[in-house]
């Protein structure tokens, strides 16, 4: 610790770093900071900064809202886009604690510790590669996102028809200047929608990293001019945006997923990993898919899943077996959006796998034939379940379920919960753009 704190030092000097931002997220997720001067850099180092939980939503009620922030000191990084001759910016990300000092359970990157710990039990760490897509919205004159995409580009079209080539050059240089490994960068299938990938970390890492890149997209996008958006289906009628989920579990250096000796070189773990998500999986999908808009990507011919089914190769299913094998051996869970809360998503997704793990669940055979094209009745014959159709339908699943408070915590699970039910009773009494369209002029 004292020499990470060294290093910090060196680079706040290095960099002239004037100010640092404590950063979390709250119960959907979403980016919070607070802002020091790093004169205070021993004050944030102990955790004695405070602030006011009951502005924060999922967080503590008016009268215990005092809580302290904890950086994770391997987070610290200067902020790219901030750095002027003889000036920085810089941040940590942070746990969030009580006052006497324990682990506020409101926190959803305390959540995914304690899954981490639950692996790290039964011997396991969980290696996770998350691919977010975003779309890309023209901005008027005033900063805000229009309906207008930025290109008509579609998949892999460089330019002069993908139009966000410069914009994801700056994207890469700055996640790269803060640690990222970057893999890939692409135009999506639709147009304006775009990915860049990183390189898998441990489960926290992973989150921590997916929490960083949806910032530093759009804090990017804003200086193009642009809106980027992680709304899983903003146009209808073109592909949504997904957040796929690669998962392997590694034992010491060992990927323990992988078996050579396997028809598909997937070993007993990977199998039962595998049916441990088929079994869990309707009970976490408002996780995973935590808004109304959600349930208007995973509907069929949009390469976004809808039926409960895995596959070696299909991408019409739930869970794919990437080729690649050895060491990246991998469990790839289509269903997850990137609006979803990453802390949250790696937690159940993990929960689910540790699960069937646990309780050696059979797979069942794998489907390789096309499912959006599939009869209803066909569907039937070979049991292929469709995941909720509906925020409402994934809230009460989700309820019905125990892998939710189980892994949530009765805090976020109760705070979750509510917060869906009401989301989706405001949307269930409000009257849309389709209604009006379709029934005013009729009736
Ligand atoms: N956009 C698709 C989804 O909604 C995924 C497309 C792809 O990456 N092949 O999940
Ligand atoms: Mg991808
Ligand atoms: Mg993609
Ligand atoms: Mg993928």
């Amino acid at each position: 610790e004292f020499a990470i704190i060294e290093k910090i030092k060196e680079e706040i000097n290095k960099k002239n770093v004037e100010l640092l931002h404590l950063q979390f997220v709250d119960i959907e997720g979403i980016l919070k900071h607070v802002t020091v001067t790093s004169e205070q850099l021993e004050d944030v180092v102990q955790g004695k900064i405070m602030f006011d939980g009951s502005s924060i939503k999922g967080f503590s009620p008016i009268n215990k809202s005092d809580l302290y922030l904890q950086p994770d000191l391997t987070t610290f990084s200067v902020l790219p886009w901030t750095v002027e001759e003889g000036y920085s910016e810089a941040r940590f990300l942070c746990s969030v604690k009580n006052p006497d000092g324990s682990w506020f359970e409101g926190d959803t990157r305390n959540v995914l510790k304690k899954t981490v710990e639950r692996a790290a039990d039964k011997g396991y760490t969980i290696s996770v590669g998350p691919e977010l897509e975003f779309f890309l919205f023209k901005t008027d004159e005033n900063g805000y996102p229009t309906q207008e995409l930025s290109d008509k580009a579609g998949y892999f079209e460089p330019s002069p028809k993908d139009l966000g080539e410069r914009v994801r050059l700056e994207i890469y240089r700055a996640l790269k200047a803060m640690g990222f490994i970057i893999e890939a960068s692409h135009h999506e299938v639709a147009e304006g929608q775009h990915e860049i990938n990183f390189k898998y970390a441990d489960a926290l890492g992973a989150a921590d990293l997916s929490t960083t890149y949806k910032w530093v997209v759009k804090t990017i996008a804003k200086k193009y001019n642009l809106h980027a958006t992680f709304m899983p289906k903003p146009v209808f009628g073109i592909n949504g945006s997904g957040m796929h989920v690669n998962m392997s579990f590694f034992k010491g250096n060992e990927n323990a997923f992988f078996d050579p000796a396997d028809d598909l070189q997937l070993s007993n773990q990977a199998y039962q990993f595998i049916a441990g998500l088929l079994e869990n999986v309707k009970s976490f999908t408002a996780v995973t898919n935590p808004l109304v808009n959600s349930y208007k990507r995973l509907v069929p011919g949009y390469e976004a899943p809808c039926y409960i089914a895995w596959s070696a190769s299909n991408r019409s299913a739930l869970i794919r077996i990437p080729a690649k094998k050895g060491m990246a051996t991998r469990v790839e869970l289509r269903c997850p959006d990137p609006s979803a809360n990453p802390y949250l998503t790696f937690a159940v997704i993990a929960a689910a796998g540790l699960d069937g793990i646990e309780q050696e669940l059979q797979v069942p055979f794998p489907i390789n034939e096309d499912i959006f094209h599939m009869t209803e009745e066909r569907r039937g014959e070979l049991g292929i379940e469709s995941l909720p159709g509906s925020l409402a339908a994934a809230v009460k699943e989700l309820e019905d379920g125990e892998i939710g408070r189980k892994t949530l915590g009765n805090h976020v699970y109760d705070e979750f919960v509510a917060a869906k039910k009401s989301e989706w009773d405001s949307y269930r009494t409000a009257v849309h753009a389709w209604e009006i369209e379709n029934y005013q002029a009729k009736f």
